[in-house]
Formats: structure tokens, sequence, C-alpha cells
């Protein structure tokens, strides 16, 4: 059976089913791309049954290739359950491909058979990258398991300032390609799945992501945090719909539209200004008078001709029919309501750490932040907590790749 060519409907319809689908993302001009054709083919006969090999044409299905955020071709993107679960760009040979599919594709049958890692790393954000770097440089055979790509929140900006080593500044993304790729040339492996669950108290311990179950001596979870959410009915329906938290990431989609920025600190005016150069028209909404911001947001926002304020003001609804269409408003000294029309809201009014998934094992701090010291120990041996998602003062990329560090030198006294 050769590589089937897909449409968007086609491809939709093969992530629905409990078959893992190979991507092979590519377009007629490219040379590569024709080069390694065959060898795709070969792989499609191979796995027979136990794999849908498709190929989608980016020149004809752009909306499929934005939604992979394709970048190079060809790339090959694995799904299993419907979710990326890792990619390789321009796999020189079909032995290439095959090694991709042997680390990345993880059958449910394999709990039992599945290796057991020395340490799997929850999250490929600076903490998580800094731990495998270490334990790959080490010695210690390590994973990282990711939901999405690598990086975590730095990815989200252009410009990193305070990150030593980059006398003019760095973009977010580029420093997180640098961090994977350098912890991945000392043997570190990153396999994109999502970490669904897990038993950390068991010997060996127990990961379930959405590509299997992985099996490790050691556990770093590196999560980090995300956005805090309003907490209104109908947020998470609308979120994509008009809600959205990131404005580096969806500001683009609101172009030349009036929006809404929720909150009062760095990245409320951060995702103001930005926004700002996009969309027509920006309401910054805040519940004081007075912005939390640093100084240096403040006259640029306030110059800015399509940028308004809603001072003293919370939300208290949002409107919507399909869509978002605006935000009913509450003035937080008199009390009296108002609409504010608009396409859409960016929330911008803090992080949370992503904690959930380990609440019923691991004592939380009141903020809903892993306990754990300096030394990132945690309650369970050979479990470390680093990064954003632990209690600490400082919430920094310095700090986040200094615990990297530190766990990993925990984690090799504790396999000693
Ligand atoms: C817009 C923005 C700008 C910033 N600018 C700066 C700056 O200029 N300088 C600075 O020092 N700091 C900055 N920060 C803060 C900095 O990015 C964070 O402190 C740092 O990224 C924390 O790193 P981390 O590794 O702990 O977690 P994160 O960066 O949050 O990474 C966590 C990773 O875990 C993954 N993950 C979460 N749950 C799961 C799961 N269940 N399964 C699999 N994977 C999972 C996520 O997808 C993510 O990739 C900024 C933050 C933001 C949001």
């Amino acid at each position: 059976m050769a590589a089937v060519t897909m449409n968007y409907d086609e491809l939709m319809q093969a992530l629905r089913g409990d078959k893992p689908v190979l991507v092979d993302y590519w377009a007629p001009w490219c040379t590569y791309c024709r080069k390694i054709s065959d060898a795709y083919d070969m792989i499609a006969e191979q796995y027979g049954d136990r794999l849908i090999v498709a190929k989608v044409n980016i020149d004809d299905n752009e909306e499929l290739a934005r939604m992979a955020q394709i970048e190079l071709i060809p790339t090959l993107i694995l799904y299993q359950d419907g979710k990326p679960a890792g990619s390789i760009v321009a796999p020189e040979s079909k032995a290439r491909i095959e090694a991709f599919l042997g680390e990345t594709m993880i059958l449910p049958d394999e709990e039992t058979a599945s290796p057991v890692h020395d340490m799997v790393i929850i999250g490929g954000g600076p903490g998580g990258y800094t731990a495998a770097l270490y334990a790959a440089r080490a010695g210690l055979d390590a994973v990282v398991l990711e939901k999405m790509g690598a990086g975590g929140q730095m990815a989200l900006t252009h410009q990193i300032d305070n990150y030593p080593g980059f006398d003019e500044g760095v973009d977010g993304m580029e420093l997180a390609r640098r961090m994977q790729r350098q912890a991945e040339r000392f043997g570190a492996k990153t396999v994109y799945a999502e970490v669904t669950g897990a038993d950390l108290k068991a010997e060996p311990k127990l990961i379930r992501t959405s590509g299997g179950v992985v099996r490790a001596r050691t556990v770093v979870i590196a999560t980090g945090a995300g956005p805090r959410e309003l907490g209104l009915p109908m947020e998470k329906e609308l979120t994509g719909r008009g809600v959205a938290y990131c404005a580096a990431c969806d500001g683009m989609f609101f172009k030349g539209k009036t929006v809404a920025v929720v909150g009062g600190g760095n990245s409320a005016a951060a995702d103001a200004m930005l926004l700002s150069r996009v969309a027509e028209r920006v309401i910054l909404i805040h519940r004081r008078d007075v912005l939390r911001a640093t100084k240096v947001y403040h006259d640029p926002l306030l110059k800015a001709p399509n940028v308004e304020f809603r001072w003293n003001s919370a939300v208290t609804e949002l409107l919507h029919g399909e869509k978002l269409t605006g935000l009913r408003l509450k003035d937080t000294l008199t009390g009296d309501e108002s609409i504010l029309p608009c396409d859409g809201v960016f929330v911008s009014i803090g992080r949370k750490p992503a904690s959930e998934l380990f609440a019923s094992q691991l004592p939380l701090d009141p903020g809903g932040y892993i306990i754990a010291g300096e030394d990132t120990v945690t309650a369970i041996p050979g479990v470390y907590a680093v990064g954003d998602v632990r209690t600490k003062r400082l919430r920094q990329i310095v700090t986040a790749v200094a615990d990297g560090a530190m766990a990993v030198q925990q984690a090799e006294e504790y396999l000693a």
C-alpha cells in the first residue's frame, strides 16, 4: 500500500480514527520532497495496517500547513490519538524515518514492555531542556515529553533581554531551539506527547501520555505555567473564537479589528502595544486607575493613537453568538454596568502553574505551585519540580535553567 494523498477533510477523518497517522507535508516544487517520496512509499508498505501514511501538499492545503506550523518541508509529523506525537524535518533516508517511528510511536500495550528510562522530563521549556542537557551529559538516558513545541513560555516572546550571553537580546523561539538542539546533541530525546496522568510512587514511575505509557526511574516535572483565565461562563468554549491568551500567537487573527486586553501588568501592556500595531482599536481594561506595568510601557501606550483605557473596570460577562461579540463591564467603584462591543479579548491577568495532574500525589501551596525547595526535591523520592511550576520567589528563564541543573544533580545521587 502506497502513501495516500489527503485533503483537509480526509486528514481530519484519519486523525479521528484509532491508528497512528504519519503525515508528510510537502510541495511539488521541493526537490528534496520528491527525492524522499519513494522511501516514504516503502514505509507505507512496510507498516501496512499498523500505520496510516498520508501526504499533504501544502500548496493545496494552506490551512493544514498553518495548523501544523510547517516552516520547512518536507516535515513528517506522527499523530497519535489525533495529536502530534513527534516530528522530523527533511529525513535523509528511509532508515532515519524508521528510527523516528521507533522512537516516537508508543503503542498502548507497551506498558510493561517499554524500556525504563533513567529520567523522564515532563515539559520542554527552559527548565526541562536544561535538565535534559545535564542528564544526557551525565550519561543518563533522558526523554523530554512535550505536548506542544520546545521552549514553553519563552517561545512566546520575540525579544529576551535578560538572559545572559546574548548582548543584543535573543528571540525566545530561537533560544528554545538552541536549548533543544544542545540537549539532543548529547543524546537527550524529545517525544511530542501530552502527559495525561502519572503514578509517581510506582517503581518504576509510570507516566501516561497521549502516545502511551512511558516508564522511568526518576521524573522531573517541568510543566511551567499557563495563562490565568477570567473564570467566566463560556470562556473555554469561546477560546479560539474571540477569547485569546497570547497576543504574539493570535494577534494576527484580529488584523483591522477591535480587541480588548484585560490586565494591568507588564504582559497586558506588552500585549496592548503589540496589538496596537495590528488591530484597528485596542481597549485596555484594568481594575484600577493606574497600570502596574513598569514605566517603560506607560508613555508608548498613552501615546498610541488607537489604544484606549477603561480604568476601574472588570469583565463580568462574555457576550457572544457563534463567536465573541463583546464584553459586559462593571465599574469597580460605582458598580455601573456597560457593554463594550469587540471582536476579541486577550486575557493577560497572570499565570497559573500547570500542576493539576500531580495535585493528588504531591503537596501544592495555596497558589497551586508544587512545594519544593531550591534543591527541587519534592515529597516523593526520585521526583523533582523545576522552573515556574514550583514554589519560588522569581519565575524567570535563569531560575528555571538553574533548577533544571539542580534536579539532575539530585537525581544522580538518588540513582547512585
Ligand atoms: C510572554 C512571556 C514573556 C516572557 N519573557 C521573559 C523574559 O524576557 N525573560 C525571562 O527570564 N523570562 C521571561 N518569561 C518567563 C519565562 O518564560 C518562564 O519563567 C520560563 O519559561 C519558565 O520555564 P519552565 O521550563 O519552568 O516552564 P515553561 O516555559 O512554562 O515550559 C513548560 C513546558 O511544559 C509543557 N507542558 C505543560 N504541561 C504538559 C503536559 N501535561 N504534557 C507535556 N508537556 C507539558 C508546555 O507545553 C511547555 O512547553 C516570559 C514569559 C512569558 C509568558
